[in-house]
């Protein structure tokens, strides 16, 4: 048997609970199907073969399931921060006991190469000890003493909150958001993506084994439309951290207003990757590739944007082509594939439409442009040449395997394409000259920057971005700066004047 016929085997036989009972809620610790009856079927971009149903939620569903992280607050709240990180823990040991059952579902779920997602269920358990091992100084604050008064400050957790999540790596960024939400000791109410239900229900079903009480952490399945703008609408919930498109957050922005909703955006973006030609030129083709053509280039911190020297454009360009057409499509659980089916059919249509707007906005495709006949959602590899920065393939966020190429002569001209459109999540600057380094990336508009590297996420370093592609930012303290609020308590030293009204 070939590994990928054994892999398909083991990955049917993890899911064939969810084909046979679905894919409920998760409310106050009880199982349920969506109170109003519906559900839908989620099908999978690797032959488009029916997977399971998933519980389509409505308002109802997600008012229960605030009002059960509305009442299990206060005792999580108060838990001795010990406790909390020790079932923290036990979570992530839980995780890495099932990380095979959650790359194969996730492989299935979403189409994402199993060499990828072999890593994601160990991530994903090392946000949680990151954060567990984080709970018990969380609530730390200043003394700032004034000559009349001892002036303190402490953080508490804002409440209960709800996290709303993508279909790209839905797992892994599922606890990227959820472990520090209950590190703080807030309560969470989950609403996943529609596409990719399954590792979030895999997930809330560990936490709870592991010991997590009731109503801590509620999962409610069903579309954003639906399930997703009631949890940003409703009373008991104080914040919402979501993962997701620009626009989506222009609406839950909206959506929370009435209820004053905090809100932490992680958006989209349309990265650039800028290479001089002074760069080491090996490393520099290595990461760009990587960094556009892994995760089906279904990232949000793809290098989605090539920038070169002219000098170097013409031969850089060729190895490129070379080795883009080299990449391996093929069916996600194949351990040599390094490109699966996109998620959707919808986003399948929209990422295949840019092959006819780069050619009619006249860029070239260098190489791919097609999709393979036959079922399932795969497109080739693709690369766009001879582009300018005003064409749509060069300003909007495709999220597929997808790369568009520009040329520069000067860094002036460089920081000018690589700044020139609305997103500034992620940039990346190939050259061994420092003090144009250490220029050019303070000039870059961009949250997240790596010099000389590909992205390599290191947990305690601030990740997000700025302008369209988000508000906030996650990892090391700054999670909890968002999950928690600031306290301020002023005690007097003596017998301070006070002004007398009235007397
Ligand atoms: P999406 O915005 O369509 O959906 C994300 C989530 O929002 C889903 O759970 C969806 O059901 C929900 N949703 C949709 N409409 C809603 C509404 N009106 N109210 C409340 N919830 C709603 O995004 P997607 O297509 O699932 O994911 C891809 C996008 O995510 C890309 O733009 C990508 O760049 C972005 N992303 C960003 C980061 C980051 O860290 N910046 C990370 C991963 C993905």
């Amino acid at each position: 048997m070939s590994d990928l016929t054994a892999n398909i085997a083991k990955a049917n036989a993890y899911l064939a609970r969810f084909k046979e009972g679905g894919v409920q809620n998760l409310i106050a610790g009880q199982s349920q199907p969506a109170l109003a009856g519906a559900s839908f079927e989620n099908h999978s971009p690797v032959d488009e073969d029916f997977l399971c149903t998933v519980a389509q939620s409505g308002a109802e569903d997600i008012d229960a399931a605030a009002r059960a992280a509305h009442d299990a607050f206060p005792a999580w709240r108060d838990m001795p921060a010990a406790k909390r990180k020790k079932i923290l823990h036990k979570i992530a040991d839980a995780i890495e006991a099932r990380a095979e059952e959650i790359a194969f579902a996730e492989c299935l779920d979403t189409g994402q190469p199993l060499r990828f997602m072999q890593k994601a269920a160990l991530r994903g358990a090392e946000n949680f000890r990151f954060f567990a091992d984080r709970a018990p100084a969380a609530r730390d604050g200043q003394s700032l003493p004034s000559p009349t008064l001892m002036n303190v400050t402490t953080r508490v957790p804002l409440g209960p909150v709800g996290v709303i999540t993508p279909w790209n790596t839905p797992f892994m960024l599922s606890t990227w958001k959820i472990a520090p939400a209950l590190a703080a000791g807030c309560t969470v109410v989950h609403k996943p993506a529609e596409f990719s239900p399954i590792t979030a229900r895999i997930l809330a079903e560990i936490a709870h084994e592991a010991g997590l009480p009731e109503g801590v952490w509620n999962l409610v399945n069903g579309f954003g439309e639906e399930a997703g703008k009631a949890l940003t609408e409703h009373k008991l919930i104080r914040a919402i951290a979501f993962v997701g498109e620009s626009k989506t957050g222009s609406m839950i922005m909206r959506q929370g207003a009435e209820s004053l909703k905090r809100v932490h955006f992680e958006l989209g973006g349309k990265n650039p990757v800028i290479v001089f030609d002074d760069a080491d030129l090996e490393r520099a083709l290595d990461a760009a590739i990587f960094m556009i053509y892994s995760l089906n280039g279904e990232r949000c911190t793809s290098s989605s944007r090539l920038l070169l020297h002219r000098s170097i454009a013409g031969a850089f360009i060729d190895r490129l082509v070379a080795r883009v057409n080299n990449i391996k499509v093929g069916h996600p659980l194949d351990p040599n594939t390094e490109i699966g089916p996109l998620i959707h059919k919808e986003h399948f249509d929209k990422v295949c439409s840019y092959f006819q707007i780069a050619q009619k906005d006249g860029a070239t495709i260098a190489a791919g442009g097609k999709a393979p006949q036959g079922k399932g959602h795969y497109v080739q590899p693709t690369l766009f040449t001879n582009a300018t920065p005003d064409m749509r393939i060069a300003q909007e966020e495709i999220f597929g395997p997808v790369l568009t190429t520009l040329t520069f002569e000067s860094e002036e001209e460089a920081l000018e394409v690589a700044n020139g459109t609305d997103y500034g999540l992620t940039a990346y600057v190939w050259t061994q000259d420092i003090t144009r380094a250490m220029r050019f990336t303070g000039a870059l508009e961009a949250g997240m920057i790596w010099v000389n590297s590909e992205n390599v996420r290191h947990l305690p370093t601030p990740f997000g971005g700025v302008k369209a592609s988000g508000i906030g930012r996650d990892g090391g303290d700054w999670s909890f700066e968002f999950y928690m609020e600031q306290k301020h308590i002023g005690f007097a030293l003596g017998a301070h004047k006070i002004p007398r009204l009235g007397a």
